[in-house]
């Protein structure tokens, strides 16, 4: 008798939801870059009790065809790439085929979808990686996920689970990144039947930052625009009078997606570095684009880092352009950079 045996499907799905899906968070980030990839311009996320009971998302996007929906939750299944060339020029936020079937394999999931194309939609329910149903209904044009109860048949991942308040803190701190990172979608945030955030959706990111951070980051903002062939940067920072005690309020986003990178961090840190003092961290809010050959997003399967192919550069480009920003605003006396 032999000893090696292959895992079948759902218990791979299992183990993988770990490294995808390590809390509530994890769901809503996944599930709302669906719904930016989807075209959506319009996306309310609802939670109750930090997400681990309910997290629905709703969004007006494109749909998901009937006849794919099924596909949809098997892993490696994706409509956003086809070959590994691909990876090179990848645009979409998702591209690993593994949120879905990750979800559903530690959650209870009802899929409610319709393309415009199609008269009906579809209700799916999936419940640990089990099919319960799939039915034709009426509904509006776009897709409704809700999940319930994350982690109800991995009992051992629940347990790791933070209190109810600070998983919704988290949810609510990642739905902030990304209105900033999408200031032509709306967002909406609904936790335990309040409204937390409301963005319009109009475009500016000017108008979000305020709504998101208020008044006292608002009054105080630099505008930044730069460009070279091959990076271009726009959006803001503030006057080195507002700091925080921790990189909080450092936000970046690259081609549309948000990051971390340490690259980054550090230009613009070192740019305020004349102004702040130390252990203090400037505000920012910067959309790069960049040559999707200058990059490479596909180094970890929540894709929140990536590696520049010339991280000098990177840095270089960030850096001088908001030093000569903070070099110049210096000259000017202070009010007038109150807008
Ligand atoms: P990926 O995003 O990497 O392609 P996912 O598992 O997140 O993988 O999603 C699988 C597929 O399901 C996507 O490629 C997409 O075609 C479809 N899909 C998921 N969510 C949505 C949505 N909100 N609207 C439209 N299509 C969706
Ligand atoms: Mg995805």
């Amino acid at each position: 008798m032999s000893h090696i045996k292959l895992l079948d499907q759902n218990t791979i799905n299992k183990i993988a939801a770990g490294e995808v899906i390590e809390r509530p968070a994890a769901v809503v980030k996944e599930l709302i870059e669906n719904a930016i990839d989807a075209g959506a311009n319009a996306i309310t996320t609802e939670i109750k009790e930090g997400g681990i009971s309910f997290i629905r998302i709703t969004d007006n996007g494109n749909g998901i065809l009937k006849e794919d929906i099924k596909t949809a939750f098997l892993r490696h299944a994706t409509s956003k790439i086809k070959t590994v060339e691909d990876l090179l020029s990848v645009s979409s936020l998702g591209f690993r085929g593994e949120a879905l079937a990750s979800i559903a394999a530690v959650s209870q999931v009802e899929l409610v979808t319709k393309t415009s194309n199609e008269l009906t939609g579809i209700r799916y329910i999936i419940e640990g990686g089990e099919e319960k149903s799939y039915e034709e209904i009426g509904c509006p044009n776009g897709t409704t996920f809700l999940i319930r109860n994350l982690f109800y048949n991995t009992p051992a991942r629940r347990k790791f689970l933070k209190s109810p308040n600070t998983e919704a803190s988290m949810i609510g701190d990642l739905i902030t990144r990304l209105s900033v990172s999408h200031p032509d979608i709306s967002f909406k945030f609904i936790n335990n039947n309040k409204i937390k955030l409301h963005t319009s959706g109009n475009g500016k990111l000017k108008d979000i930052v305020y709504n998101v951070y208020g008044r006292d980051i608002s009054a105080h903002l630099l505008e930044v625009n730069g460009r070279t062939e091959e990076y271009e940067i726009t959006g803001y920072i503030a006057k080195p009078i507002v700091t925080r005690g921790n990189r909080d309020y450092e936000n970046y986003f690259i081609n549309g997606r948000y990051v971390k990178s340490s690259i980054i961090s550090r230009a613009i840190e070192d740019a305020f570095k004349p102004f702040i003092m130390l252990h203090r961290y400037p505000f920012a809010a910067l959309h790069f684009r960049i040559d999707s050959d200058l990059i490479d997003v596909n180094v970890h399967p929540t894709k929140m880092e990536l590696r520049f192919k010339n991280g000098n550069e990177m840095y270089h480009f960030t850096y001088s352009i908001l030093s000569q920003i903070l070099a110049g605003k210096e000259l000017i006396p202070d009010v007038s950079l109150i807008e």
